[in-house]
């Protein structure tokens, strides 16, 4: 029989923490419960769970701070976190990836929804072993750029990119400095939906230089070569 696992629900409404709860065990998980930031650290240091829901607004210590502190307890750091954030807030968002939170669900949420949060997160875990969340989302400049959710934020609004789009930000931002010319981006980028040209590749970096407001700056021409993103 597969070992149960161990999921700590850190919440100090008492009705949402119970319908977490009530949902996780049902998935057959064994479920461990806190009621602000010095239990969960107190759990998650005693039971090492699989995987934490920490909510952003506790008493006392903040979900925040129980990220941070987990994330560099070598201990705890590669348990997922996800963070529950009361409104689809960006600055939530953001903040909570940049302190190393695996993913977040905004509130109210369904618990179906929750239940496929958590086993994406215990999938991810599985397979990357313990790659550290650092290495699934970068920052650059006042880029955020979330590989796992294809998702990009600059400076801390989330910048609704389309799939190609996003494959050359993420490319370029790769290999900060680094100038690449149309057709490596093209190389980097095709599997996309629709075949990638020359002129198309100038429309893609027009349309995310646009997108990304004041941070597009930092995506630059080099003429005759091709383009790249500033480095810090
Ligand atoms: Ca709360």
């Amino acid at each position: 029989m597969n070992k149960k696992q161990k999921l700590l629900v850190v919440e100090d409404e008492d009705d949402i923490r119970e319908l977490i709860a009530f949902n996780l065990e049902m998935s057959n998980m064994e479920v461990f419960k806190a009621k602000n930031g010095e239990e969960a650290i107190e759990i998650a240091e005693r039971e090492y769970p699989d995987i934490i829901i920490l909510d952003v607004m506790l008493p006392g210590i903040d979900g925040f701070e129980v990220c941070r502190y987990l994330k560099k307890n070598v201990a705890t750091r590669d348990v997922p976190i996800i963070m529950l954030t009361a409104r689809a807030e960006d600055t939530d968002v953001v903040k909570g990836l940049e302190i190393g939170a695996d993913d977040y669900i905004t509130k109210p949420f369904s618990p179906r929804i929750l239940i496929a949060r958590v086993h994406a997160a215990m999938r991810r875990k599985n397979e990357t072993g313990t790659e550290p969340a650092a290495q699934r989302h970068f920052k650059i400049h006042d880029i955020i750029i979330d590989l796992p959710r294809h998702e990009v934020f600059a400076r801390g609004e989330f910048v609704n990119l389309s799939a190609t789009e996003f494959a050359i930000l993420k490319f370029l931002a790769s290999n900060p400095g680094w100038v690449f010319s149309r057709s490596q981006i093209i190389d980097a980028v095709k599997g996309g939906n629709y075949p990638v040209t020359p002129r198309s590749v100038d429309v893609q970096i027009l349309g995310i230089r646009k997108k990304l407001g004041s941070q597009g700056r930092f995506i630059e021409t080099v003429r005759g070569v091709g383009y790249r993103i500033q480095a810090e």
